[in-house]
C-alpha cells in the first residue's frame, strides 16, 4: 500500500512528541514559529543517519527513529542545553506503512520522554536516510564547551562505553556464542541509547569541559584535549566496563571497545578534583553512574596508560573518511 506525502505527514508525524505552548506554528505551514523564553539562547544540532553506514540494513525502524533523535539530544546534552523542538528530514525509497509506524513510534517515545515537539520537516524519496535537527534552550549564563579543561582537572565518563559497539557487532552477527541475556542488553545499548540530557543540565556549573562520546572515547577525548589546548591522561584500569561486555568479549577487548568503540552517547567531561563528590552525587540523583578515568595535564593529545606504561591508541577514533 502506497500513501501520498501529505497523508504520510498527517498520519505519522503531525502529532509527534508533545504539544508545547511555545510552538506558535508547527507542522503544516511553510515553516515553524517557536517562542523562546526571554533572554534564553537557542542551541541547534543536526545529525544524519544513513542506512548501511550508521545503522545496518534491516535494523528495526523503531530503533532508527529513536537513534535519529537520541544522537542529537546527546549533542544538546553535551552543551548543557534543555531540548525543546526538532525537525525531521526523512528520505525513504517508498512509503512503507509498517516501517513508518515503527519509525514514528521510536522517535515519538523518546521525544515524549524529553518533552520534545516535532515542529516540521521534509519528506523525500531516495535511499533510507534520516536527518534530524534538534533545537534546545540554554537557560542560564553557563554553557558546556569542549574548550574549558585545565591542567589538574579530573576526567570523567558516564555509563559504560564500549557496550554499543559490541551491540552493533552482535546485531550484525559478528560475535559468536553470546549468552542471550548479555546479547539482549548489549544490543539495546546500540539500538536504544539513552542521551544524557539530565546529566548535561546537572553539569552546567560543575564541569569545565564536556563532549558527548559518539565516535569512541579516546577519539572524542582527543577533540576535547585539542579544544582545551591540554593533554588528557587516562588509565585503562579505571575505565568503567559493563559486566555484560566483559562476559562477552573478555576484559582486555572490553577495555579496547570502551576506548575506541563508537555509538555510546555517553558524556565525557572534566572538573576540578574538589567537585568530584558533588558531581557523583548529582549524577547519581539523575540515575547515571560517572567514573573518574584520568586527569588533564599540560601538553597535548590523549595519553593512555596500562599498568603504568603508555599504550598507543589511534587519536582518530572512528573517522568516516579515514579509509
Ligand atoms: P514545503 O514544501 O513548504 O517545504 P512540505 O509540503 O514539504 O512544505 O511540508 C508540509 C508541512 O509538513 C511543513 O510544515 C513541513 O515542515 C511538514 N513536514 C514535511 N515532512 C515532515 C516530516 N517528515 N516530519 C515532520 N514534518 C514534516
Ligand atoms: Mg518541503
Amino acid at each position: 500500500m502506497a500513501i501520498g506525502e501529505f497523508e504520510l505527514i498527517d498520519r505519522y508525524f503531525r502529532a509527534l512528541g508533545i504539544a508545547r505552548p511555545d510552538v506558535a506554528l508547527g507542522v503544516g505551514d511553510d515553516a515553524a514559529v517557536l517562542e523562546l523564553p526571554a533572554g534564553a539562547r537557542l542551541v541547534a544540532a543536526v545529525d544524519t543517519l544513513v542506512e548501511d553506514m550508521h545503522f545496518p540494513r534491516g535494523c528495526d525502524p523503531r530503533s532508527v527513529g529513536h537513534r535519529a533523535l537520541a544522537v542529537n539530544l546527546s549533542d544538546l546534552a553535551a552543551m548543557g542545553a534543555r531540548p525543546a523542538w526538532c525537525l525531521l528530514a526523512l528520505t525513504l525509497p517508498h512509503a512503507d506503512p509498517s516501517l513508518l509506524a515503527a519509525f514514528a513510534d521510536g522517535l515519538g517515545a523518546l521525544a515524549r520522554r524529553h518533552g520534545v515537539a516535532l515542529v516540521g520537516g521534509d519528506t523525500t524519496r531516495g535511499p533510507f536516510t534520516v536527518t534530524l535537527t534538534a533545537l534546545g534552550v540554554l537557560e542560564g549564563a553557563e554553557v558546556l564547551r569542549r574548550s574549558g579543561a585545565r591542567p589538574g582537572d579530573l576526567v570523567f565518563v558516564s555509563g559504560t562505553p564500549g557496550d554499543a559497539a559490541c551491540g552493533l557487532a552482535i546485531c550484525q552477527g559478528r560475535v559468536a556464542a553470546v549468552p542471550p541475556d548479555d546479547a539482549r542488553a548489549l544490543r539495546e545499548r546500540f539500538l536504544y541509547p539513552s542521551p544524557r540530557v539530565e546529566l548535561g543540565l546537572a553539569l552546567r556549573d560543575l564541569a569545565t569541559a564536556c563532549i558527548d562520546v559518539s565516535d569512541g572515547l579516546a577519539g572524542d577525548l582527543h577533540k576535547l584535549a585539542e579544544a582545551s589546548a591540554c593533554a588528557v591522561e587516562i588509565d585503562v584500569e579505571d575505565l568503567p566496563v559493563s559486566d555484560a561486555l566483559a562476559a562477552v568479549v573478555g576484559l582486555v577487548r572490553a577495555r579496547e571497545l570502551a576506548l575506541a568503540g563508537g555509538d555510546d552517547y555517553e558524556l565525557a567531561f572534566t572538573a576540578p578534583a574538589d567537585r568530584a563528590d558533588a558531581l557523583r552525587d548529582r549524577a547519581q540523583s539523575e540515575g547515571v553512574a560517572v567514573r573518574a578515568i584520568g586527569r588533564v595535564t599540560a601538553g597535548s593529545g590523549v595519553v593512555v596508560r596500562h599498568a603504568g606504561t603508555v599504550i598507543q591508541v589511534s587519536p582518530a577514533g572512528f573517522d568516516h573518511f579515514a579509509g
